[in-house]
């Protein structure tokens, strides 16, 4: 696991990143509580923090307290408060301020390590729930709703300046593969397609409706993206399937947008699939780019 540990004291740092370290787990330190919630924040690979109650300048609970914010619904984080004086109060103020568990000060080896894995039992138990309610049964793709906010963390992080540019994918008469191959043919297409978007480096995919997918491009311009669509598209057409009479083939239709500055990712999805619509509308099995003017004239 990777542990975090903070202490006023550099010397009961030492000694719990010694006991912690040849186990296996990779531990940072710190003195400054404030440092270490910076770390907490920014290193998602992190999932125990261990505090003193007794840390500055934020306290051992007020640190509690922050880091069960950042450890919401997308989050494992395991908190340990420790603390040389070990009483009712301190220990309901520290499980109040969402502290999982809490030890004494310094820990004895076998304690801490038993604590441990009670924090790994939980961070995974965790992670596996995450992961089913973020991913889509059938093709694994991120689900609507976690593709959403996905999307929506990297286009705060991105700011006002950053670039990002959206896909939207659909099958092209999938219903005619369906009737014609089965339900279960059907499928392994969707699990085929959405396999295909994977394919794309840096990209965020997301199943978004029964046969409709998006794609989110990060960092890239509309070029760019129309490039990837284009490409992904003739791979469309390369799969093949095999159906009840024979192998099966399919093509899908695209709408790409980029983002503009003011809007809203739920802006930057409705552009791309306008543009799929009209690609649906003018003949299947293309990529048409969503005319930016279509935000300027909504704000104007
Ligand atoms: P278009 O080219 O205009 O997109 O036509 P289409 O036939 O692809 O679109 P339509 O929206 O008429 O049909 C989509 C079909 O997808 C209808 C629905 O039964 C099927 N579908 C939705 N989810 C699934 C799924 O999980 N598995 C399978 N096999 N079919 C699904
Ligand atoms: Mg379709
Ligand atoms: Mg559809």
């Amino acid at each position: 696991m990777h542990i975090v540990v903070v202490d006023p004291s550099r010397v009961v740092l030492k000694v719990i990143s010694g006991l912690l370290t040849p186990r296996g787990h990779t531990v940072d330190t710190f003195t400054d509580s404030r440092e270490a919630l910076d770390f907490v924040t920014d290193n998602a690979s992190v999932t125990t923090l261990i505090t003193s109650l007794e840390v500055r300048p934020l306290s051992g609970l007020e640190l509690c307290w922050s880091a069960r914010l950042l450890a919401d619904a997308h989050r494992p984080l395991y908190i340990i408060t420790m603390s040389s004086a070990r009483n009712a109060r301190n220990l309901a103020e520290a499980l109040d301020s969402g502290s999982d568990d809490f030890i004494d000060k310094p820990p004895g080896p076998e304690e801490l390590y038993a604590r441990l894995r009670a924090a790994e039992r939980m961070t995974g138990m965790q992670r596996e729930l995450i992961r089913l309610a973020e991913a889509d049964a059938l093709t694994g793709l991120l689900n609507r709703r976690a593709f959403l906010q996905r999307v929506g963390e990297v286009a705060d992080r991105a700011g006002a300046h950053g670039r990002l540019s959206m896909v939207m994918v659909d099958i092209d008469q999938f219903k005619a593969i369906n009737d014609q191959h089965g339900h279960e043919v059907g499928d392994t297409a969707i699990r085929g397609v959405a396999a295909e978007l994977l394919t794309e480096a840096g990209g965020i995919a997301g199943r978004v409706g029964g046969e409709e997918f998006a794609l989110a491009l990060p960092g890239r311009n509309l070029e760019e993206a129309e490039a990837a669509a284009g490409r992904l598209r003739l791979r469309c057409t390369q799969l093949r399937f095999k159906g009840q009479r024979g192998p099966v083939q399919l093509t899908a239709s695209f709408g790409v947008s980029t983002w503009s500055e003011g809007e809203t990712v739920g802006g930057l999805l409705k552009r791309a699939d306008i543009a799929l619509y009209e690609a649906k509308s003018t003949g299947r099995n293309r990529v048409v780019s969503a005319a930016t003017d279509l935000i300027l004239a909504r704000a104007g």
